[in-house]
């Protein structure tokens, strides 16, 4: 029987119609009955589900944060090293409580088993890549907060372990599935894929949302320097792609149905904290909103998320003050970037930001950076 959770509906009906002789009408409804209720009757189906095996929960102001980690099997590859071990995937439900006062859940999707790109602010980079998660896994995250947490999830971000767009086959496969109307149909505009700015994944990403069914897929860039010399020290994929690559390539990024554009900016104290950096960020920001409003919008395209850094372990930096944060935050209006704080959720439990990673596997730092060795 066909994976469920690793391809739409039609292509399931017919794939168990081809390998198991399974009637297509009759495979569509048990699909369609197990993304909406969780349940299915039969054994093949359920096999392809995998269980949560443990759960943390913490609160914050606007209710529970809950991080859940899942056993995946091994596979063929996997760093060396780690040949034949099981491991474990982290997601975050985090909750958020609406203009209406209506509280919805957002969910935190890890793409990778650790994470290539290094960013020296990250857990999870502290990691080396394990492997990638296939879009099975990627799904399955979803399948365990709707039905085994049975959470409602009104948003997926692509913001946990990994970096999505060095899994891009497999992350697009994963949407596929996520906005199949017989299966979560998820809205797309409420699924946003971040990334630290592969310039070819991004170029990729901006073709494919040029297809019907794909115009409104959200994206954000991790930008978190105001310049070269900053992002060089704490994000080595500028390195092979430096800020005037990462803005051409936002710029071809197409702007369907007027969704901002986010971009992440983690506040790291003696950093990327000076009041000369809001003004690069501003000079970085400005082409793309230019380019934007020269298209006849009134609206800029981008909104900045400012982020305070959440430490991970042995962490050189701190967490900025809240005084320090809403400063930084003030500059940035002042200088007519369209900004937000982004409050600070899960920090005690590692599940904030930046802050997934296993601390097991990461002191073993396994795997070459193919991006250091392009330098
Ligand atoms: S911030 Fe994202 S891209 Fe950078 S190391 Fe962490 S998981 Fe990877």
């Amino acid at each position: 029987m066909p994976d469920p959770l690793a391809v739409p509906g039609e292509v399931f009906g017919s794939r168990a119609k081809a390998e198991a002789g399974f009637p297509t009408s009759r495979a569509l409804e048990a699909y369609r009955r197990l993304h909406r209720t969780g349940e299915s009757n039969d054994t093949a189906v359920r096999a392809h589900l995998a269980p949560i095996s443990d759960v943390r929960t913490e609160t914050c102001d606007e209710g529970t944060i809950t991080k859940f980690l899942m056993r995946l099997p091994a596979a063929p590859n996997q760093a060396p090293g780690l040949a034949g071990q099981e491991l474990e995937i982290e997601s975050v439900l985090i909750p958020m409580i609406g203009r209406k006062g209506v509280r919805t859940y957002t969910l935190c999707l890890s793409s990778q088993v650790g994470c290539a790109m290094a960013c020296g602010f990250c857990e999870t980079g502290q990691m080396g890549l394990i492997r990638s998660l296939t879009p099975s896994e990627i799904v399955g995250q979803w399948f365990a907060a709707r039905h085994l947490l049975k959470h409602d999830v009104s948003n997926i971000v692509f913001m946990g372990m990994g970096e999505p767009l060095n899994n891009l086959d497999n992350v697009l496969a994963a949407i596929e599935v996520l906005k199949d109307h017989n299966g979560p149909a998820v809205t797309l505009s409420k699924i946003t894929v971040s990334t630290v700015g592969l310039v070819d994944g991004l170029t990729r990403l901006a073709a494919k949302m040029h297809e019907p069914g794909w115009h409104r897929l959200g994206v954000a860039i991790s930008l978190n320097a105001p310049n070269d010399r900053v992002r060089d020290e704490i994000m080595p994929v500028n390195w092979r792609w430096p800020l005037a690559a990462l803005r051409d390539a936002v710029i071809a990024i197409p702007a369907y149905g007027g969704g901002k554009l986010c971009i992440e900016y983690v506040l790291i104290p003696g950093v990327n904290d000076r009041d000369e950096h809001a003004r690069e960020i501003a000079d970085f920001l400005r082409p793309i909103n230019d380019a934007y409003l020269a298209g006849g919008r009134t609206s800029p395209r981008t909104l900045l998320n400012l982020i305070p850094y959440n430490p991970r372990r042995n962490s050189p930096w701190p967490a900025p003050t809240e005084e320090h944060t809403d400063r930084f935050l003030s500059l940035l209006r002042d200088l007519g970037i369209y900004a937000k704080r982004r409050r600070t959720k899960g920090r005690t439990m590692m599940g904030a930001c930046g802050q997934l990673g296993n601390e097991q596997i990461r002191r073993r730092r396994l795997v070459d950076l193919s991006i250091s060795a392009e330098r």
